[in-house]
């Protein structure tokens, strides 16, 4: 009997052992400071992708014949410290296995749990937020702190790309210690200059690629829980993906939150297919299933 598979990520039929890509949902959101609803994110993004053709005409690539696996959903603890050691241990057991986990979210605090894993020399961050504070709602685990968690955990190479709220703090902090890129820098200068200088500085490294949706302009995807306004475009996002997607040892994509008509979700589903054509085709990973 064949498994009726839409719950699934579309063309993700590859089994875990031969898969190089893993994919896995985090329903969870126990720290959301505004509108709740990113724990439906990941299913409302698998939905989404039964709706694209499966041949990618830019890669000229038949998107089933990638190795992906989807794990489906962790069923998530309530405490945000146990969701962050639930993300860390699974996404070690892929890693040990020489896979590359991919997240769907799900709030953004629990990335931390996949950097602890994997240990990057570098992250890259698209966020509205610069999610630098310390602890918020009593809790340094909150997806207000994810960024500053990566720091604190030893990730000094970090960037991030779209910002444009956060405290005086936070941004002094950005500043000081990290690269950072306002939404306004990228309306500026052009993302394309931008990651030419982004891609520059990281050749040669492991860098961990999260993308939080709220990058994206609020009136353009409005399934956020977070909601930014002067933000970037799919586009921009795209283009982040497709030059730091290929050195990327980790992939995520959070704070979707299924408020709006399928946008968000939409957006999130095509760019991680772009996220897995262009790493795969890029480390000459093609079809494990012949
Ligand atoms: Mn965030
Ligand atoms: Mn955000």
């Amino acid at each position: 009997m064949q498994h009726f598979n839409h719950i699934f990520f579309a063309g993700a039929e590859t089994p875990y052992e031969t898969a190089r890509y893993v994919v896995f949902g985090v329903p969870y959101d126990g720290t959301c400071s505004f509108l709740p609803g990113t724990r439906r994110g990941p299913q409302e993004i698998r939905r989404y992708t039964w709706n694209f053709e499966d041949y990618l005409p830019e890669y000229d690539l038949d998107f089933w014949t990638l190795p992906v696996c989807d794990l489906g959903d962790i069923e998530p603890d309530s405490l945000p410290e146990t969701v962050v050691s639930q993300v860390e241990e699974i996404v070690t057991e892929i890693a040990a296995d020489g896979k590359i986990p991919v997240l769907l979210g799900g709030e953004h605090s629990v990335s931390v749990g996949a950097v602890r894993a994997l240990k990057p020399e570098a992250v890259v961050v698209c966020d509205a937020h610069l999610d630098l504070r310390d602890e918020f709602g009593g809790t340094p685990y909150n997806h207000a702190c994810a960024t500053r968690r990566f720091y604190d955990d030893g990730v000094r190479d970090i960037t991030i790309i779209g910002a444009r709220s956060g405290t005086r703090e936070e941004f002094s902090f950005a500043r000081d210690h990290l690269t950072l890129y306002t939404a306004e820098d990228v309306r500026k200068q052009g993302i394309t200059a931008i990651l030419e200088e982004v891609t520059k500085r990281l050749e040669g490294k492991k860098v961990y690629l999260s993308i939080d949706a709220d990058a994206i302009d609020c009136c353009l995807t409005p399934g956020l829980g977070t909601p930014e306004p002067f933000g970037l475009t799919p586009l921009d996002i795209r283009a982040v993906v497709k030059s730091v997607g290929p050195l990327a040892i980790g992939f995520d994509y959070m704070e979707v939150c299924p408020i709006d008509h399928g946008q968000a979700a939409t957006v999130a589903g095509k760019l991680i297919m772009e996220f897995l054509a262009v790493h795969a085709t890029s480390h000459n990973i093609t079809n494990s299933l012949e």
